[in-house]
């Protein structure tokens, strides 16, 4: 059964994708937490980062990051990934908030 995000990434059900390379997907976030609200979604099917395996070359995400911030043209930004639901993860597809467009305070919630 495919992931909500793969159905997205598929074009099965709707969804705002702003950038796509090999490796991942960016979409906007349904329920913007801030002006730029995208998700980094890696193409495969990852349930979260306890799910990443432990080598191999993993730095797609970031690198997809630093690519979108050039291309929009953003210099400060804050990427998330939640883990498990403790940490508030509601979609099992491993994917990184890129969160920009106003200041972000810190500690987050
Ligand atoms: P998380 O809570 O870290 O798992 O993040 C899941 C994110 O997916 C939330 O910020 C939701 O707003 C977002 N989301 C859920 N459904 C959709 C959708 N159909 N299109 C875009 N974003 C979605």
């Amino acid at each position: 059964m495919p992931t909500l995000f793969t159905k997205i990434m598929r074009g099965d059900i709707p969804g705002d994708i702003v950038y796509q390379d090999r490796y991942c997907v960016a979409i906007k976030d349904i329920a913007p937490q801030a002006p730029v609200h995208l998700l980094i979604i890696p193409r495969t099917e990852i349930s979260g980062v306890s799910a990443v395996e432990k080598t191999g070359d993993h730095q797609y995400l970031l690198n997809a990051a630093r690519n979108i911030a050039e291309e929009m043209g953003i210099e400060g930004y804050r990427l998330v990934i939640n883990q498990g639901e403790a940490a508030g993860q509601t979609v099992p597809h491993l994917h990184m908030h890129f969160l920009a467009g106003r200041d972000l305070s810190w500690p987050p919630g």
